[in-house]
């Protein structure tokens, strides 16, 4: 089999680790696979280099923060590389751009534009054993570029579909999807199988297990994708076709994103056009607006409300001033995003509700609401966060989903 695995931050994120890696990576050699080695940097490294770029500046230069960003990923495919040289396994460690991965130009979030497979194949056929640093391409104009936050899985998946691999191995530091983070609620379940749909659902929500343009592009390119633990042998999660999965449950998880922010502009002018202005230029500005909640107006103006990614607020700030369409505007940052997940939920009712009830049973305020046909989302203060995963949890029965 041809197979591509990455390896996050947690299972890179020290020496040993990476040397566990490579005794992984040659283990999958030995037994005849060809082996392509996606990995992202060790674990803290891309925050700690944002952190420096901020000490300088609240508004780094995207272009800079790329050829910033790209060096953590760099660092360890060259160890891991180094690691598996040294026990006599040939290996080779690429650049995004040495492996030919090409991307447009949007800086610090830039999408793949096609993979050139010529240097990767031709390793492989030399019977090397490629590492590449994921998170990274190149642009047309020789810039090099960065794929967003997890991009690693991307890079992983993009490779994976391009040389047609068999399978694309996401290995990290929790045996597969889980009901809800583990992290926040140890009763949850890991999920054998989950249909791409749902799992691109679930990432968006914030389940950062799997990053959410991988899980859309590896439906698009119909790869095998699984994710498992690189400290253990268990069987992962299976994201495949909804065809493929017998049961479907009416809730699948429960995801949390504590990175949202929401911006309340107060006394805008009541009258056409001025939501297309406003959001035209945040979109212009590749600022992704979520929830939008336009209140009823009076004498004329009216409030809308809107949340966007929190690491896109200050961009958010310069674009309405530049707009000056208010000149009351609210920024908050203390909130999340709480979301179930479910295929089910297309044909049942009744499931929002039972959302609502049981937040409301715990006093817990819902600030925004917004569906679509196999997700409910809610913003909550960020305080309440946590909290309410676990009562949603609980009050879907994913708790004893599959009774351990
Ligand atoms: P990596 O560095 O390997 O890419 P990430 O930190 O990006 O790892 O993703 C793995 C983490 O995702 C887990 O440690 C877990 O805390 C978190 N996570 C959030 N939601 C889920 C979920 N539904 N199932 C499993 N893990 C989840
Ligand atoms: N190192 C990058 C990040 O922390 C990419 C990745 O790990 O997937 O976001
Ligand atoms: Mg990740």
């Amino acid at each position: 089999m041809l197979i591509v695995q990455k390896y996050g931050g947690t299972s890179v994120g020290s020496l040993e680790r990476i040397e566990n890696v490579a005794k992984r990576v040659a283990k999958t050699k030995k037994e005849g696979h060809g082996v392509v080695v996606v990995v992202s940097a060790m674990s803290g490294e891309t925050n700690k280099l944002i952190d420096f770029a901020h000490h300088f500046s609240k508004n780094p230069s995207p272009r800079e923060m790329d050829l910033l960003l790209s060096a953590g990923e760099r660092v360890t495919s060259a160890l891991l590389s180094i690691a598996l040289l040294e026990r006599g396994y040939d290996a080779i460690a690429l650049t995004g751009r040495q492996a030919g991965i090409y991307t447009n130009s949007v800086h610090t979030s830039a999408r793949i534009d096609k993979i050139d497979t010529k240097a990767i194949n031709k390793h492989l056929q030399d019977g090397k054993i490629v590492v590449i640093a994921g998170f990274q391409g190149i642009t047309k104009e020789s810039e090099v570029s960065t794929l967003g936050r997890g991009g690693s899985d991307l890079s992983a998946v993009a490779i994976a579909g391009a040389i047609k691999a068999d399978l694309c191995e996401i290995y990290t530091d929790v045996d597969g999807v889980y009901t809800t983070d583990p992290r926040i609620e140890r009763r949850a379940k890991k999920i054998d199988k989950i249909s791409y749909d749902e799992m691109l659902e679930f990432a968006s929500m914030g389940a950062k297990v799997l990053q959410n343009r991988s899980v859309e592009l590896a439906k698009k390119l119909n790869v095998n994708l699984v994710t498992r633990s690189s400290f253990n042998d268990n069987e992962g999660t299976l994201i495949t076709k909804e065809d493929n999965i017998m049961e479907q449950p009416i809730v699948s998880g429960v995801a949390l994103d504590k990175n949202q922010a929401r911006i309340t502009l107060r006394n805008i002018k009541d009258e056409p056009g001025i939501a297309a202005k406003i959001f035209s230029k945040l979109a212009q500005s590749n600022i992704n607006v979520d929830m939008i909640i336009q209140n009823v107006g009076q004498d004329g103006t009216a409030n809308i409300g809107f949340t966007i990614p929190e690491n896109e607020l200050e961009k958010a700030k310069s674009v309405l001033k530049e707009l000056d369409a208010s000149e009351d505007t609210e920024f908050d940052s203390n909130i999340a995003k709480v979301s179930i997940v479910g295929v089910g939920m297309k044909s049942h009712s009744g499931v929002a509700s039972r959302a609502f009830s049981a937040l409301a049973n715990d006093n817990i305020n819902i600030e925004m609401i917004s569906t679509s046909e196999i997700k409910i989302s809610m913003i909550v203060a960020e305080k309440y966060g946590e909290l309410a995963v676990r009562i949603l949890h609980e009050a879907y029965g994913l708790d004893d989903r599959h009774p351990a």
